[in-house]
């Protein structure tokens, strides 16, 4: 049987429920005074789905309180749709995508993706690395900075910096605003291990990183060279094929995706990395993923407009 016809992607309370099974995983707390285990289900025919009242301070609350659903008019299971189309794309799923899939406004669309993006978004981590082990650091080049022209090279462009742990197999990708020491070598220390061993080309600003850390290797692109002949495991190919699907998805998906916004596509395009199938994880359960982590992150138009 097809996974679309689960009842959560088409009834109100099934999508609820599921919600509610996934947030409240270690019992049912009250956004407003924090109690958990001591509320119960508002009876009556007139009462909205998913409503509860807390025995603690007697207000109502429902499971969408303070997360991405936060004050949303969308139906719950239409939310659970966008979210299974952004889990289960590569490249992800256009705000116009989204709009004529699930019949709602293109702009109520946008700010639906923008939440679910939040959703995806995942802090305060560990650093990579850790025991010892390698973890592969690159830039690559997207679109064009706010306020540059066009040109040749890549100067103009908005520049991302990924971080791939090999034995965790995750990436890590933050915007950066130029390829100086000064911006790249303080996220590459925040994020690493000093035990572990960075990996990257040649390009200058590396040189002499691995004092930072327990070592460094690096391949000469420039010369051909894509792995190392002495040592087979000293490449950067792991972050050079993520950036080739995040490149992909912003070309095919997000082409007009403004540098205030690229922090949240790369964390779907983090998410959907660190949630793979290789690693596991199907689009059912990557999906499921996404719904465990709304809490906390209410997103208002406005900040999603701006960027922050
Ligand atoms: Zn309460």
């Amino acid at each position: 049987m097809s996974y679309l016809t689960s009842p959560h992607f088409h009834d109100e309370e099934a999508a609820y429920a599921f919600v509610e099974s996934r947030v409240w995983a270690d019992g049912r707390s009250c956004p407003h005074c924090g109690v958990v285990g001591k509320s119960g289900k508002l009876g009556g025919e007139s009462t909205r789905i998913g409503v509860y009242k807390c025995y603690a301070c007697r207000k109502p609350f429902t499971v969408k309180i303070g997360t991405i659903f936060h004050d949303s008019k969308v139906k719950l299971h239409l939310w659970l749709q966008a979210i299974f189309l952004i889990a289960s794309s590569k490249k992800g799923i256009s705000a116009n995508q989204l709009h004529r899939t699930l019949g709602v406004t293109l702009k109520t669309a946008w700010f639906m993706g923008h939440r679910i993006r939040e959703a995806m978004r995942t802090g305060g981590l560990a650093p990579m690395g850790g025991g010892g082990g390698s973890v592969e650091v690159d830039e690559t080049f997207f679109g064009t900075e706010p306020g540059k022209i066009k040109k040749q090279g890549v100067g103009h462009k908005m520049k991302v910096l990924s971080l791939i742990d090999r034995n965790t197999k995750q990436a890590r990708s933050v915007v950066i605003d130029d390829l100086t020491r000064s911006t790249i070598w303080p996220v590459v220390k925040e994020n690493v291990s000093q035990e572990a061993r960075i990996l990257t080309d040649q390009a200058n600003v590396y040189k002499g990183i691995g004092r930072e850390f327990s070592g460094h290797k690096s391949v000469n692109h420039a010369t051909g060279e894509y792995v190392s002949q002495s040592e087979p495991d000293v490449h950067t190919n792991t972050v050079e094929n993520y950036f080739s699907v995040f490149k992909r998805g912003m070309k095919g998906t997000y082409q007009h995706c403004g540098k205030q916004h690229l922090h949240r596509y790369l964390a779907e395009f983090d998410f959907r990395y660190n949630n793979r199938i290789a690693l596991g994880v199907d689009d059912v359960a990557r999906a499921s993923a996404i719904v465990c982590g709304i809490s906390g992150k209410r997103l208002t138009y406005e900040t999603a407009r701006s960027g922050r």
